[in-house]
C-alpha cells in the first residue's frame, strides 16, 4: 500500500474559530466557516473545498481529453453544488455538476465529454466505496521503548503511541509483522527503506537512528 502523497495534506487551528491553516505539498492556505455558523469566512468552508475538488478534477479531465482528441475547443465552466436530504433516516447527499462549453462542440462531443467527466478520477472516489479511517495521538503518551537493531542502525518502537493502524506492516510486511517475534525484523529490508518506512509512521511511534560510523584511528 503507498499513498498517494508523499507528505500527507496537514492541517491545524488554534483558538480562533473556526480558522484552519491547511499545508499542502507547495504551500498552504486558509480555510473557515461561513459567519452564519461562527467563522469569518476567510477561506472556503469544508463543503466548498470538496466541491471545488471535483470542479478541479472535471475541468483537468477534460482538458487532456480534449487536448488528445485534438478537438478545437477552448474555454470551459462548471458550476458544482449539492443538497441534503434525509431519506429513510439516512443522509443522502446529491452533487449537481453543470458544464459549460464556450466554444462549439457537436452534439456527438458533448455527449462523449459527459462521459468523461461524468468519469473523471474524482467523481469515481465520490462515487466508489471509500473507508476514512481515523485515528487519535498525543503527545503526552508515555516514552516507554523497544530498539530493534542491526549493525547499520536501531529501529526505535514506542508501543504506547503505536495505534496499531498497521501502516508499516502493509507498507514493509518483510520487516514489520505482528505474528512474528520479535515483530520487528531491521535485517527484512535495506537500511534506507526501513528509515523510509519508518518516517510513514503517523503516530510518531517509530523512529530510526542511524548507527554511527567507527573510523579505525589513523595513529
Ligand atoms: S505505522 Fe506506526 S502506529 Fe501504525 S502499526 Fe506501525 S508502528 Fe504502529
Amino acid at each position: 500500500m503507498e499513498y498517494l502523497f508523499e507528505q500527507p495534506v496537514h492541517g491545524s487551528i488554534g483558538v480562533q474559530p473556526y480558522k484552519i491553516t491547511i499545508a499542502w505539498r507547495n504551500g498552504s492556505f486558509i480555510s473557515d466557516e461561513p459567519v452564519k455558523s461562527g467563522g469569518q469566512d476567510l477561506g472556503p468552508d469544508p463543503f466548498t473545498l470538496l466541491l471545488s475538488s471535483l470542479a478541479s478534477c472535471t475541468l483537468a479531465t477534460l482538458r487532456m481529453y480534449i487536448d488528445r482528441k485534438h478537438w478545437d475547443i477552448a474555454d470551459m465552466e462548471v458550476n458544482v453544488n449539492m443538497y441534503q436530504t434525509i431519506v429513510s433516516g439516512n443522509m443522502e447527499t446529491t452533487i449537481d455538476r453543470d458544464i459549460k462549453f464556450i466554444s462549439p462542440v457537436t452534439e456527438e462531443q458533448r455527449k462523449k465529454l459527459n462521459d468523461i467527466a461524468a468519469n473523471c478520477p474524482v467523481s469515481k472516489i465520490l462515487q466508489g466505496d471509500i473507508k476514512v479511517r481515523t485515528f487519535t495521538h498525543s503527545d503526552a503518551a508515555l516514552e516507554k521503548k523497544i530498539n530493534y537493531s542491526n549493525e547499520e542502525g536501531t529501529v526505535v518502537w514506542k508501543p504506547e503511541l503505536c495505534k496499531h493502524s498497521g501502516r508499516c506492516v502493509s507498507g514493509l510486511p518483510k520487516v514489520f509483522d505482528v505474528n512474528a517475534k520479535p515483530w520487528i525484523n531491521v535485517d527484512g529490508a535495506t537500511a534506507e527503506r526501513v528509515a523510509e518506512q519508518v518516517s510513514k509512521c503517523p503516530t510518531g511511534a517509530l523512529s530510526y537512528e542511524v548507527k554511527k560510523e567507527v573510523h579505525p584511528s589513523s595513529e
